[in-house]
């Protein structure tokens, strides 16, 4: 019997829980805390009815979840994809208000979707569900409110459109709604790949506390959107050979590596990697089961279950995706032995320059990108190293160590702040 609208429709906001409530117990968490936390602390479902090109009126569902404000604002991206629920959301808010604690920024945790299929609507369809979206949910965001980015499906061209119609609502520019903008309208230089270069900073950091040589490594990377094709880049400039990625459509294969920068240019060509003449087709499945140094699941999550688990044959697990492995499958990779660099620390680097961007916003003052690339690293491998020793003194794996790390600065916020009234 579910106990939340959340859980109706969604094996990931389960998923979420059981992760959480496995850190809760690990914990000691006071269990009234342990109730709260569970659930969203707002959420917001609307109906977005947009003109089609074709004049017929289409209505899309749309949510907001705001999961934790005890810390500052809420932030979290926008999901534009077919499978979206609430549930989803809130499962993805949730993870929002842990990474954000982690790895020491003001914020808590919120995230939101719309479920559409982006590829199948014009740049116009696109632009009006973007502008009423946003004015459906304008009374929940605001820079000191709640501040969306980009997740799946969404891109800096969104974040235009809904840092103007915020804007054009209030009546001047507000640049600090949104994080991810294009750099002409307030963006921050290093947003962009901010997600995949903190990927390779955890990856880097894994492989010397594993004594790998980069130059020796290869690695494995699913999804070729922002956060897949900025990983696969920047591990390849650090040395590790990457010798096979996908996208929705189907993977490709090399052994002797793939050249980033051709796939890059055949993907914007031919919107798909199918038929890049360097490699061998690959399907999803066979993909993940590659042997490699490292894996990096960059798409949809549950993708690493009970099924393939254990036919993985990665040394190292660094989730770019939110939530790819379930705690099914998580349990084997850990009695593998296959060391797991959890999405809440792996991919933590996008919402640290998002937080730099917003900073740079509220000041209208700008940094250059060598300051941003430094702090960043400074950021995500001072909490790798944190998560690290958590879990070497606790003996839990990484994941756990991570998750306790982000309840326990939540929790700590709560009980110094009290119950209102
Ligand atoms: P995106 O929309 O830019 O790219 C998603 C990619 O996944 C696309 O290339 C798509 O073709 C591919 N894909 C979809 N289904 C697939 C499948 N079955 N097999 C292989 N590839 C498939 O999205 P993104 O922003 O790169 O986000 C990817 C993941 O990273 C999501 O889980 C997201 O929540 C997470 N994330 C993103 C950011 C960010 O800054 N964008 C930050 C943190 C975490």
């Amino acid at each position: 019997m579910p106990e939340s609208l959340y859980e109706l429709d969604s094996p990931t906001y389960r998923m979420a829980v059981a992760q959480f409530e496995e850190a809760a117990e690990r914990m000691n968490l006071d269990p009234n805390l342990r109730e709260r936390l569970k659930f969203p602390r707002r959420t917001l479902m609307v109906s977005i009815p947009v003109r089609m090109d074709d004049n017929q009126v289409k209505v899309f569902q749309g949510y907001r979840v705001q999961h934790d404000t005890s810390l500052g604002p809420t932030k979290g991206g926008i999901r534009y994809h077919p499978s979206v629920t609430l549930g989803e959301v809130a499962a993805l808010a949730m993870w929002m208000t842990w990474k954000c604690a982690l790895v020491g920024l003001p914020y808590g945790g919120a995230k939101g979707g719309v479920r559409c299929a982006p590829s199948t609507l014009s740049r116009n369809e696109l632009q009006r569900l973007t502008r009423r979206y946003t004015a459906e949910i304008l009374p929940l965001i605001g820079p000191e409110i709640d501040i969306p980015a980009p997740d799946v499906g969404t891109d800096s061209q969104i974040m235009a459109w809904m840092m103007d119609t915020y804007s054009m609502q209030k009546g001047y520019s507000i640049p600090g709604v949104v994080t991810g903008k294009p750099i002409a309208i307030g963006g921050s230089l290093g947003r962009e790949e901010a997600t995949g270069r903190g990927v390779v900073y955890t990856v880097l950091e894994g492989m010397k506390h594993l004594k790998l040589d980069p130059h020796r490594s290869t690695a494995v990377v699913q999804g070729f959107g922002n956060v897949g094709s900025h990983s696969a880049r920047i591990l390849t400039e650090n040395g590790i050979k990457v010798i096979a990625m996908s996208d929705s459509k189907g993977g490709i294969y090399n052994s002797k590596g793939l050249d980033i920068h051709r796939l890059n240019e055949h993907k914007s060509t031919h919107h798909s990697l199918e038929g890049f003449p360097d490699g061998d087709g690959i399907t999803h499945q066979d993909l993940l089961e590659l042997d490699c140094t490292v894996l990096v699941p960059a798409a949809l999550s549950e993708v690493i279950t009970e099924k393939n688990a254990g036919r993985l044959q990665c040394r190292i697990l660094a989730e770019g995706a939110n939530g790819p492995t379930t705690p099914e499958a998580d349990r084997i990779l850990q009695k593998r032995g296959v060391y797991i660099i959890p999405d809440i620390l792996a991919n933590s680097g996008g919402v640290i320059v998002s937080y730099f961007e917003w900073v740079q916003d509220l000041q209208q003052y700008f940094w250059k990108d060598t300051e941003i690339n430094q702090k960043l690293f400074e950021i995500i491998t001072s909490a790798f190293h944190q998560v690290r020793a958590l879990s070497e003194k606790k003996k839990v794996g990484m994941r756990l160590a991570a998750q306790m790390q982000g309840i326990a600065k939540i929790a700590q916020a709560h009980l110094l702040r009290g119950l209102y009234p």
